[in-house]
């Protein structure tokens, strides 16, 4: 066995429900403008252009019911609310017809983004991850297994800020669907067990202050409730 001169970091990993064990994360894959009415709303044609990928380190995720403190850097913290896809088993080149085989579960999920930050990336052309791969950007409900609920085809997804309905839509509205996403992504990188995807976030996104509650729902799943500290 190898020694290390520090000692191993610790694994990053999300609740799983009605279990004590735990999912173990490795890495945090998200799709970038996946609901066509999102992609207007942030000043974008949608089309069926290939879908294009960022990411978060493992360690952002973040498990239900946290408190966040108000992040650095930014006067414009954004909630988009996602659905999670777990991957269960891995491999390249997966084909859309078995893409589904490969997940082990869902989740509800929210994308932090310095949204400040992020359009300043943009406008100089540069990389978008201060903007979205902060620390504690990946707030993650507890993970059901296919086995329990599906594949959620068509479940609304919606978020409520202070308890005002912000986000609704259907996992149907999205531009590229799971198994897409997941057949797209295995022809970049070789998907791994335990790889997370964050599969975009419909229209209605917008600032969170500190004190502010958010929760996210999606039909079948347990919510994802987390606020921002004082
Ligand atoms: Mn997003």
């Amino acid at each position: 066995m190898s020694e290390f001169v520090l000692d191993p970091p610790s694994q990053a990993s999300v609740a799983v429900a009605g279990s004590d064990v735990r999912f173990a994360v490795r890495r945090i894959f998200c799709v970038g403008r996946n609901y066509a009415a999102h992609a207007r709303e942030m000043g974008k044609d949608p089309d069926r252009e290939a879908p294009f990928f960022f990411t978060k380190p493992a360690d952002a995720v973040l498990d239900s019911s946290a408190t966040i403190p108000y992040p650095p850097l930014t006067q414009n913290l954004h909630y988009e609310a996602e659905l999670v896809v777990a991957m269960g088993a891995g491999g390249v080149n997966i084909s859309q017809e078995q893409a589904l085989d490969h997940v082990w579960g869902y989740a509800c999920g929210v994308d932090l983004t310095r949204r400040d930050l992020q359009t300043q990336a943009k406008n100089a052309g540069r990389p978008w991850d201060w903007g979205k791969a902060f620390d504690r950007s990946a707030p993650c409900a507890p993970l059901h297994s296919v086995e329990q609920v599906g594949h959620l085809d068509g479940a609304g997804i919606g978020l409520k800020l202070n308890g005002e309905t912000k986000q609704s839509a259907h996992l149907s509205d999205m531009i590229w669907s799971v198994p897409e996403i997941i057949s797209i992504l295995s022809r970049s990188v070789a998907l791994c067990p335990g790889d997370l995807v964050f599969t975009g976030t419909p229209a209605g996104v917008g600032p969170m202050v500190a004190g502010d509650s958010c929760t996210v729902e999606i039909d079948g799943l347990t919510p994802l409730q987390f606020s921002i500290a004082l």
